[in-house]
């Protein structure tokens, strides 16, 4: 079978960190080009082009797109993929909001080509057998601790502070898209506080109490004033002891023991994204955008202190 043959379309930090990498490693795929406005690409033996559109104007011929932009444009761009009848993989956030998330997903039906919104954190080692695990368990209490340094990680991103951007709501979908995928039942938002910086437009911190079909109380503590060592735990207390994901879903901690497995999260969505396009098939799940998306409509907004790269 020939390999897909895939373009990256915003050769920022997660591009070069990730996704390039991972194409290279994943057969099924053949990198045909790169696209970027500002900066060249990784390596000159691939094409790069400054923008999508003359991509699909003047070549050379893909099959798919990796959209690894901030999500302000991603509408725009995996609209004109689906056009063209060309699959497309969005990394996280899906979109800036729900509906235009919702209009890709029935573009992409309609001309029957794949649309992958991808959740790398789903795909950390620990996050599959925490979810096996608690399948069978009564839970009783969730406890999310998402405390990480914006400085360090994403020094000098101005999209992330614009609207659409999502603040620290960008790590914090991360820990919300495991949230949504290990829990048995259904989870809504009940009360949100929002701390966003008297010259910014997206929140520094967050507090959420979320529950539930049960009732059980889920707390989610996001802040990105954290300096020292970073915190990316999600603890669930359960009639049958205590289940810990840390490191982001890569370190897994059960009554029974802790397993360390290899970090394959972007290996294991390119693979679920051939498996997709193969199959026919999209993959459009929306349930950590939209406890997003619910902070921001039910959130009470507290001004904080100014911040400055
Ligand atoms: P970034 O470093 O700011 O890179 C974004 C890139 O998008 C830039 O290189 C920019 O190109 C390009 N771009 C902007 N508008 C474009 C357009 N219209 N067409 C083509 N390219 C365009 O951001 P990032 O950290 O890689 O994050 C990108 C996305 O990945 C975000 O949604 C983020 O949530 C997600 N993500 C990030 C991480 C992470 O650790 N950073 C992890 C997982 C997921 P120029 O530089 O050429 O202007």
């Amino acid at each position: 079978m020939d390999p897909i043959r895939i373009a990256v379309v915003g050769v920022g930090k997660i591009a070069r960190d990730q996704h390039l990498p991972a194409i290279a490693g994943t057969p099924a795929f053949s990198l045909a080009a790169t696209v970027s406005p500002d900066h060249r690409g990784p390596d000159d033996s691939i094409a790069h082009l400054e923008s999508l559109e003359e991509l699909l104007d003047k070549g050379p011929a893909i099959d798919a797109v990796a959209l690894c932009t901030p999500p302000q444009v991603r509408y725009g761009l995996a609209a004109m993929a689906l056009r063209r009848g060309i699959h497309v993989f969005m990394e996280k956030p899906p979109g800036a909001t729900l509906s235009e998330v919702a209009a890709l997903r029935e573009r992409a039906d309609k001309v029957g080509v794949t649309l992958f919104a991808a959740w790398h954190s789903r795909f950390a080692a620990g996050v599959a057998p925490a979810r096996a695990w608690l399948s069978e368990r009564r839970i009783t209490n969730v406890s999310i601790i998402w405390r990480e340094d914006v400085r360090v990680w994403h020094p000098g991103q101005a999209w992330i502070w614009e609207p659409g951007g999502l603040g620290v709501f960008d790590p914090g979908i991360n820990a919300l898209s495991i949230l949504t995928h290990i829990l048995p039942r259904a989870v809504f938002l009940k009360t949100a506080t929002l701390g966003i910086p008297a010259n910014r437009a997206a929140p520094i911190a967050a507090d959420l109490a979320l529950c539930d079909t049960t009732g059980a109380p889920i707390h989610m503590d996001l802040d990105w004033r954290q300096t020292g060592p970073q915190s990316w735990d999600i603890i669930v207390e359960t009639d049958a002891g205590t289940l810990r994901l840390s490191q982001g879903g890569a370190v897994l901690s059960l009554p029974s023991g802790t397993e360390h497995n290899e970090d394959l999260e972007y290996p294991g969505l390119y693979s679920r994204f051939a498996n997709l396009i193969r199959g026919g098939r999209s993959d459009v799940d929306i349930d950590p955008l939209r406890l997003v998306a619910d902070a921001f409509l039910r959130g009470r907004r507290e001004s904080v202190e100014a911040f400055y790269d």
